[in-house]
């Protein structure tokens, strides 16, 4: 979220935040002094409820943060210090919702890898793998493979250079996660961070390949269904009946 902007999660509207939209709750633990080994903290919770008439979620997120002084309630900004945690508790992931047309087995594995990001990133970019290898057979058609590896390369020549580039880079990414068996000793860390870019290309690939297709599949109907109706249309006007027996 930038200023008020704001891209729901349910129903992925872009929207501007209104005041009656955004709520903040302050909470300040009151432990005796000395007491907790984090010194003086608090809970900011933020719930943000979505204007859209069809949607009206309500998204909750909580911020753990040292509290640099603490009076009745540490509503002023400067009360605030260093932010220590947050539980991102409404939806429960960055998930977005995929339409029903891509196969289901994928978009589970999509929605699982959003779950762990940040519980464990190398299990979900794993899983975020597992999607682009299934995306790659589904979409692509791609058989008889021996690994990822050789998966991308076979679409090497179907895909444009910019999405086969960010695929090619995203490889090695979470690559441990799918070859446990082989070293066990061999710890590769994956950030958040890299977790996140790997969710990202899966979502730009929904968009790219499934919802590019679907679209466009519906859009070349239309213009059938179109293109029937006007020649169903000029074969019942009388003049183009004369025009054909002449
Ligand atoms: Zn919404």
């Amino acid at each position: 979220m930038s200023g008020n902007s704001y891209t729901c999660p349910y129903c992925q509207h872009d929207i501007v935040l209104q005041g009656d939209d955004v709520q903040y709750n302050e909470i300040g633990f009151r432990f005796p002094a000395g007491r907790v080994k984090h010194g003086l903290t608090g809970l900011r919770l933020n719930s943000y409820v979505c204007p859209n008439q069809n949607c009206q979620e309500l998204a909750i997120t909580v911020h753990w943060l040292k509290l640099i002084r603490y009076e009745s309630v540490p509503t002023e900004q400067d009360a605030w210090g260093e932010h220590l945690h947050t539980w991102q508790l409404r939806p429960e992931s960055s998930a977005k919702p995929q339409p029903e047309y891509i196969p289901s087995q994928i978009v589970k594995d999509y929605y699982e890898a959003c779950r762990i990001r940040d519980l464990s990133p190398k299990a979900s970019a794993t899983l975020s793998r597992r999607c682009l290898q299934s995306m790659i057979r589904d979409f692509w058609g791609v058989k008889d493979k021996h690994n990822l590896y050789q998966e991308i390369e076979a679409i090497k020549e179907k895909v444009d250079t910019e999405t086969w580039e960010a695929i090619d880079s995203m490889r090695g990414v979470g690559n441990i996660g799918a070859h446990m068996e082989k070293d066990v000793d061999l710890i590769v860390s994956v950030e958040p961070e890299e977790a996140q870019l790997l969710l990202g290309l899966i979502e730009t690939l929904f968009t790219e390949w499934y919802v590019a297709k679907y679209d466009r599949k519906q859009r070349m109907g239309a213009l059938k269904r179109l293109g029937e109706k006007k020649k169903a249309a000029t074969r019942k006007t009388p003049d183009s009946a004369a025009r054909d027996s002449s």
